[in-house]
Parts: structure tokens; sequence; C-alpha cells
């Protein structure tokens, strides 16, 4: 009965031959043999991405080998990955059907094995034939890894191919064609996330661990998900989400603080992961679709700052602050060449004599016709990197007017530059700030440096080494804003200050415990040769009692504002400050 059928079959393939074709068990006609070659190799290349159109190549030299059958079969590795029919003829396979196979390898380093099932009574293959037999395995070959670099290329476009998830493009256009289907968007909320100290995880146990935790992440948001939610990796250690806002708590209950095996150094770890979230609650199926995306964004900038909050939801106010911070990093950079930011200086005074001993130079950034205090934008050209030429440009400044009033005959003071923990960062900072005074011919001993607790606590030893250097350098160096956050009496002992800046939050302590602390904080700087000058004095009382605790110096309302340039110079004329 098969066999029957079988015969049937070849019989039908022979007849679908052209009417002018020879016998080619008999004879090798090279041209014909070449036509039917050519058929089978162009109609693969010119119809690339017809659906049968293996089927229709095979139909051209089926006959001619007595094919009844093609398969390929995809390997990664050992593991198969798929099978693919290329051309049927409903004959069936049995054990008299002879198979020719061809094993070859992919750019993408999967291996096919090729498979043609040529009928049972088929003659053995002439010379010529294994020939073209050859030529039509390398053909397949070549087209399909064609076909596979062309859909490579295309899910790149859509996927991250390390990852093997959506990116943002591939979100993108998945939630394009959400909408396009018309899902209610209201019904869901948008949610950017970043995994909190990834850096650290990397760090410690290792940047192909560090890999793992992401495949990890992206495994067990795959699993969560239900079918209309979907997620992107949207680069580094960021992920975009969409989902749900019925079941949204409870998903971003299980993703923050999921947990995660890896073996490091010979020793299974197990990773708590937590996140910082950005939420956003779609509340209007009006806005573009990347509008959803930047609000959860948006928020999620407020969640990394936030030292109590990881889950932010985003609200307008957020839009309008993010829109603010936007716009001075994209003014900095002209307004450092327009002039915009300009150094006040505040008078440091001695409490002895009230004379004029020093001053700190103050950013102010003078924009649309009012300054910005540097409290405003500083935390934003932080968190960018760009405080880094603030800081620079104010030093910069602050040695031209020294040199000015070199110049003009003004014995000058030392004033005080504020730097920031991120300039500390600057590759050969204290040969920067060199560079910068020699340049102005400006004795270092007429700068100092302010750092704020926060420089010294993250690299202590690195920290001591800069220390070090501007003291060799001939600069001083200060400890700004001593007491406002967790100061550690510590740091005082432990690195070289000259001076330690006291902050005015001292001066608001209630009389009696104001006392002793300031006290046993004066006498400690006084063994340990440190100056003290304490800030943001504002009344006589407040200078009265400083000078009983032996305080030398002040800075303060009570003396004067941050002033311009041309009023502090104004000041080193006439240096002295009367009692009112
Ligand atoms: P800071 O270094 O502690 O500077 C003292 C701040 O206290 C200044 O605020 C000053 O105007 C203010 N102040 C002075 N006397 C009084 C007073 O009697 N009462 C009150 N309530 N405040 C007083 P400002 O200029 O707004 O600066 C704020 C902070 O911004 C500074 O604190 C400093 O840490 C930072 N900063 C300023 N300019 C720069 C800069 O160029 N670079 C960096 N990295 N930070 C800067
Ligand atoms: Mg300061
Ligand atoms: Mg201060």
């Amino acid at each position: 009965m098969f066999t029957q059928n079988y015969e049937c079959e070849v019989t039908q393939i022979m007849n679908n031959l052209p009417e002018n074709s020879a016998d080619f068990s008999e004879t090798e006609n090279t041209a014909e043999v070449l036509e039917i070659l050519m058929d089978f190799t162009e109609t693969l290349f010119y119809n690339f991405k017809t659906t049968d159109i293996f089927q229709k190549a095979f139909e051209q030299i089926a006959a001619y080998l007595q094919i009844c059958k093609a398969t390929v079969w995809r390997y990664t590795g050992t593991r198969i990955q798929s099978v693919i029919s290329l051309y049927e003829t409903g004959v069936p396979v049995d054990d008299k059907t002879q198979i020719e196979e061809k094993q070859m390898h992919a750019a993408t380093g999967d291996h096919f094995i090729y498979r043609l099932y040529r009928c049972g009574n088929a003659p053995a293959l002439t010379h010529t034939q294994r020939r073209v037999l050859e030529h039509v395995f390398k053909t397949l070959h070549t087209y399909l890894n064609r076909q596979i670099s062309f859909e490579t290329a295309q899910y790149a476009l859509t996927h991250d191919m390390v990852y093997r998830c959506l990116n943002t493009n591939g979100l993108n256009i998945e939630l394009e064609r959400y909408r396009n289907e018309g899902l209610d968007f209201r019904e869901y909320a948008t949610v950017f996330m970043n995994v909190c100290k990834f850096k650290t995880i990397n760090t410690k146990i290792g940047f192909e661990n560090g890999n793992k935790v992401l495949h990890h992440i992206v495994n067990y948001l795959k699993d969560l998900l239900d079918e209309e939610e979907c997620f992107a990796h949207v680069g580094g250690d960021n992920f975009s989400l969409f989902l749900k806002q019925d079941t949204l708590d409870k998903k971003l209950q299980a993703i923050d603080g999921m947990s995660c095996d890896i073996m490091h150094e010979g020793m299974n770890h197990r990773l708590r992961i937590n996140f910082n979230m950005g939420v956003f609650r779609i509340d209007t199926n009006e806005e573009d679709i990347p509008h959803y995306l930047e609000n959860a964004n948006i928020a999620l900038g407020f969640a990394k700052q936030s030292e109590t909050h990881n889950i932010v939801q985003f609200n307008q106010e957020k839009r309008t602050m993010y829109e603010f911070s936007k716009m001075l990093e994209n003014s900095l950079i002209p307004a450092l060449h327009n002039g915009d930011f300009q150094v006040y200086y505040q008078p440091k005074v001695e409490l002895d004599s009230f004379c004029v001993t020093g001053a700190e130079a103050l950013s102010r950034w003078f924009h649309n016709g009012s300054a910005i205090r540097p409290d405003s934008f500083i935390p934003i050209f932080e968190r960018n990197g760009m405080i880094i030429q603030i800081d620079f440009h104010i030093f910069t400044q602050v040695c031209r007017t020294i040199r000015n009033w070199m110049d003009n005959g003004i014995a000058p003071v030392t004033v005080s530059v504020n730097f920031s923990k991120i300039s500390l960062e600057t590759s050969g900072f204290v040969n920067h700030l060199l560079r910068i005074t020699e340049k102005y011919g400006v004795p270092s001993k007429y700068l100092e440096i302010e750092f704020t607790e926060t420089c010294c606590m993250e690299n202590e030893e690195k920290f001591n080494e800069i220390l070090a250097q501007l003291k060799q350098a001939g600069f001083m160096a200060s400890l700004d804003d001593f007491g406002k956050g967790y100061s550690s009496i510590n740091m005082l002992k432990n690195m070289n200050f000259d001076i330690l800046k006291l902050d005015r939050v001292f001066l608001t302590l209630d009389e009696e415990r104001g006392r002793i602390i300031l006290d046993s904080i004066v006498k400690m700087a006084q063994d340990l040769n440190i100056q003290i000058i304490s800030e943001g004095v504002e009344t006589l009382e407040q200078i009265t009692y400083l000078k009983k605790l032996k305080c030398e110096k002040a800075q303060g309302y009570f003396f004067d504002q941050p002033l311009t340039a041309e009023d502090f110079t104004e000041r080193l004329h006439n240096r002295y400050y009367t009692m009112q």
C-alpha cells in the first residue's frame, strides 16, 4: 500500500517536469541541469520572505533529484531549537526512503542539519546529481543564514539581545499596539525602576554575576506579569514596566525585595534585590506613549534622591520641579560663559578686633533677572557632575579677584572656596588648583578649600591624601558645617584640617546644653591646633557668647551678608566693623 502510494508520487513528480525535460537518471544534460539549479537558487534569492518559498524552490529541483521531502533541524549546542519543513509532497517516509543529510554551522553559532528524503526506489545519485545536491545544501544554508540575519536585525530593533526581552523601542511599539487594539490605559500604570546599589553588587560579586542578577530579574518579571502587561530592559540596571493598576501594589511588593541565588567564590549567596521605583498611574488615554514612560522616570528620579521612600508616585508638581532642573541643566554652560555666575564674598571677622580677616566665596547665579541661590542648583549639578565646572569656575574667579587686589595695592585676605565631594573625584584635583593659582600668580596661602563632612566620609584614606597634598601646596583646608549633619569628633582627630567651621545650628541650641557642647569642641580644637570660626552669627548676644567660649572668628549677617566683589573690595579699604 505504502509502496504503491510512494511510487505514484514519484510518478507525479516526474510528470510535473517540463515537457522537454530529459530523463535525468539517464542523461546528464549540463545546460538543463544548470537551468534547474539556477531556477532553484533564484526562486530562493529573489522571492525573499515569501511564505512557501522553500516549497516553490524545491519544485524546481525535486524531480531531478527525486526528492519527496526536505527538512532542516536547528540546534543550539545539543539542544534542538526548531524543525522547519522545507518541502512536502505527502509521500510518507519509510525505511526504504533514502536520506541525504548535511550539517552546517550558522554565523550565530547554531548548527543546522539539512535532510533531503529521496524516494525509496530512486536510482543512486549520479556524480552530477551529487554535486547538484551539495549545491542545494549550500544554497539552502546561505539562504537560511540570510534570513536569520535579517530576523536577528529585526529582533534587535525591538529587543535586548542579551536578556531576551523588550527594549525601549519594543516597549513603545508594544504599547502602541495595545492602544490600537483599544486598551483603556487608565487601568494601567507605568513604572520605571532601577536596582538599588547595583554598582556595589557588581563590585562585590563581579560583573558576570551582576549580569546573572539582571537575567534573574528578567526571568522573574516574565513569570510575574500577566497578559497585556509588559516590561522592557532599558539599559544598565533600569527597567520599565506597564502594569495593571488593580494588582499594581501587590506586584511592586513582589518585585521589590525579590531574592536571587548567586554562586560566588564557591559559596552560594542569597541576594535580596531592592529597587528604586517611580510610578505613574495613568489617568488619561490622550497622551503619547513616551509621555507615560517619562512620567514614571521623573518619579524614579525623586525615589533615587529620597532617603526614606524607594517607591515614589508621579504628580504634576514633580514634573514642574523636573522641568526646572532640566532648564537649569541646559542653561549652565551658556551661563558660565556669559558671566551669569558671580562670586559673592562674605567677610570673616576676628572677634577680638572686629577686623575682616578673610572671606568665603559663595556662588550666585543670575538667571532671568533674579539670583538663584546655590542650595537650589547645587544638588542638581552634583547629580549630573556639572558641579565640577561651577566649583572650578568660582575658584578661578576668586584667583582673578585676588590678583586684582594685588595689582591695586590692596593687601589680600584669605578667601575660602566651597568644593563639592564630586569635584574631589577629578583626577589631579590639587594640581588643577595649582595650575589656576599659578596662572594668576596668586600665592596659595590666600586660598582655603572648604569641604563638608560628606567629602570625608566615603573614602577616608583618599581624602587624607588630598588634605596632605593641599598642605604641601600651601592651601588651607577647612571642615564646613560642623554640627549640621552627623559630624563626628573622630573626623577632626583623624583628618588634618586647619580650620573648623561651626554650623549656625550651635547658636540655636539652648544656652546651657549649647555651652557645654561648644565649650568642649572649642577646647578640643585648640588642643589639636585647629582654628575655629562660627557661621551664621546674627546678633550681638551670639558674639558675646562666642567670645566667652574663646571662639576667635565669626561670619554672619551680623557683620555682612555675602557682598559683591566690588562691595567686598570696598570693605577691605575699611576693615574694621564698629559695634552699633
Ligand atoms: P555654606 O558654605 O555653609 O555657606 C554659608 C551659607 O550660609 C551661605 O548660604 C550664606 O549666605 C549663609 N549665611 C551666611 N550668614 C548667615 C546668617 O547670618 N544667617 C543665615 N541664616 N544664613 C547665613 P548660601 O550662599 O545660600 O550657600 C549655601 C551653601 O551652598 C553653602 O553653605 C555651600 O555649602 C554651598 N555653596 C555655595 N557656593 C558654592 C560653590 O561655589 N560650590 C559649592 N560646591 N558649594 C557652594
Ligand atoms: Mg562653606
Ligand atoms: Mg557652612
